[in-house]
């Protein structure tokens, strides 16, 4: 994709639309748009745009349309495979300032919102009519509602509620060519055709600018029960996640971490889980694959009654798989084992620059994956060392690789574990996307025909490739 001029007369054609404020060039302010959360990602961009509305927003879009310049859209820049920031001097369009949260529809139990608004501002927004958004993840408090749709965001309560794209019954897009559609009525029964709010989820901002969504919401389910488990096999965790899930109604997360990444955050929280040994001879620093390293669910219940009772029988079941149990009820308390699952991405990012891989295994080859990723990783950069933590109650499972020192290791580690997932039939991208780290691994997962309909779509909607031209899709020939 080449991308067109950027001149006095554009800048000025796009101030006038957004406001002299809203139309960035000094590069002292622009790198703050162009470096990702993971700092793996980092380029540089000629110009940054912040709409504040979709009106602004389409007009904007028109212009750079016009003049063919290639844009990254933008909500609070916390994606993970480098989807969201410039990495061949596109534009950046940051959404951010679409951040009105309507009222709550109480009768529909629905609410739009900007896709500017936070996560955690969303949260907050509705809770007060005793409702929660369906999707929850550690970045709420810069992840945008825009940006976790784009993505398809999952987090810690998908075995409950499902994926964002679960969540969308209305969308309201401006379109390559400054087009907008808006499907915004949030009938729940709408058999009117093509589900546009369905095909932008997960797009990764190749297809529109997402700029209002129209979410469901579920009733809040105020009383928790949360337990730390410690296992001494991954198997024996993947075995209880099974049970778990079958026997408590109202399991609203399941995430496990494994012995190397809680070396690392216990390590980040100056703390020692309160359950299970860190013993150093975990699956995730085996090169042999050889079973039996330590592992951690987190199972959290909510309910509108106490649910303890219900978790607690469930945990007891267990007493063949688990080597120790912590349950706590009090918020407080609840949060101090949740931080042993919350911190383990800062915790890794504090320890440097990893390679993040967010796959999804088939129940059944769980286990035999996470045995067998550290002789894979090690076949492909010996000196590396693999993290791995996840929300295993839906398959999904974080790979997270350092290299010596906290650099990042070699390139061919995530052929290496993404070949690996593909074989035992798993997904290379569970939540996170494909962005362009995983741009040429794409085929693993998908066939040519799909491919080819994949392009053709994107022809469709953005026939001169401006909309993130290098994320997502292989370039047109
Ligand atoms: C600590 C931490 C924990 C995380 N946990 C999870 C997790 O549990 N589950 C999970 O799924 N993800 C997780 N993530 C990843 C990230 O938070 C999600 O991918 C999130 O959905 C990104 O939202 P964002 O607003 O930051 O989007 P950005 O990072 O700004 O953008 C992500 C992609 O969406 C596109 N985009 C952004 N806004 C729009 C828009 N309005 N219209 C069209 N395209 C747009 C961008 O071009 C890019 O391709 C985590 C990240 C961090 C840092």
């Amino acid at each position: 994709m080449s991308t067109g001029v950027i001149d006095a007369g554009l800048i000025g054609e796009l101030a006038g639309i957004v406001g002299v404020a809203h139309v960035l060039q000094d590069p002292e302010i622009t790198a703050g748009y162009a470096v990702d959360w993971t700092r793996r990602f980092a380029g540089a961009t000629p110009l940054v745009i912040r709409p504040g509305d979709t009106a602004e927003t389409a007009a904007v879009m028109g212009v750079l349309a016009g003049a063919r310049i290639a844009v990254v859209p933008q909500g609070g820049n916390t994606g993970l495979v480098g989807g969201s920031v410039p990495l061949a001097d596109e534009a950046v369009l940051s959404m951010r300032r679409l951040n009105v949260c309507e009222p709550v529809d109480e009768l529909a139990s629905q609410v739009t919102l900007g896709a500017g608004v936070t996560l955690a501002d969303a949260q907050a927004h509705v809770a007060a009519s005793g409702l929660s958004v369906g999707v929850d993840l550690a970045a709420r408090d810069s992840a945008t509602i825009g940006g976790m749709v784009a993505t398809n965001a999952g987090g810690i309560n998908v075995l409950r509620y499902g994926a964002m794209r679960a969540q969308v019954v209305g969308i309201e897009a401006v379109l390559a060519d400054g087009t907008v559609v808006s499907h915004l009525a949030g009938l729940e029964k709408d058999n009117t055709g093509y589900d546009l709010g369905a095909l932008l989820a997960g797009s990764e901002g190749t297809l529109g600018i997402i700029t209002r969504v129209r979410s469901r919401l579920h009733p809040t389910q105020p009383e928790r029960a949360t337990a730390l488990l410690a296992f001494e096999t991954a198997a024996d965790a993947v075995s209880a996640a099974a049970a778990l899930r079958r026997s408590v109604a109202s399991l609203h997360a399941l995430e496990a971490v494994f012995e190397g990444a809680m070396e690392v955050v216990s390590e980040h929280l100056g703390t020692a889980p309160p359950v299970g040994r860190i013993d150093g001879t975990s699956n995730d620093t085996r090169v042999d694959g050889s079973p039996g390293g330590g592992a951690w669910l987190i199972a959290e219940a909510a309910a509108r009654t106490d649910p303890s009772d219900e978790l607690g029988a469930a945990v007891a079941e267990l007493e063949d798989l688990v080597t120790d149990a912590a349950v706590a009820l009090e918020p407080a308390a609840r949060q101090r084992l949740w931080a042993f699952r919350e911190q383990v991405t800062e915790a890794i990012s504090a320890a440097g620059i990893p390679h993040k891989l967010d796959v999804t295994l088939p129940a059944a080859r769980l286990a035999e994956f996470v045995d067998g990723v550290p002789a894979v990783v090690h076949a492909a950069d010996p000196d590396a060392r693999p993290l791995l933590f996840g929300h295993l109650g839906d398959g999904n499972v974080h790979v997270n690789v350092l290299g010596p020192a906290g650099a990042e290791p070699a390139e061919s580690v995530d052929d290496a574990v993404l070949r690996y997932v593909a074989s035992l039939g798993g997904s290379i991208s569970a939540e996170h996307g494909i962005g362009t780290a995983k741009l040429s691994q794409l085929h693993l997962n998908r066939t040519p025909a799909e491919l080819a309909a994949f392009s053709a779509i994107k022809r469709a909607l953005d026939p001169d490739n401006i909309l993130n031209p290098n994320v997502l899709l292989p370039q047109p020939g």
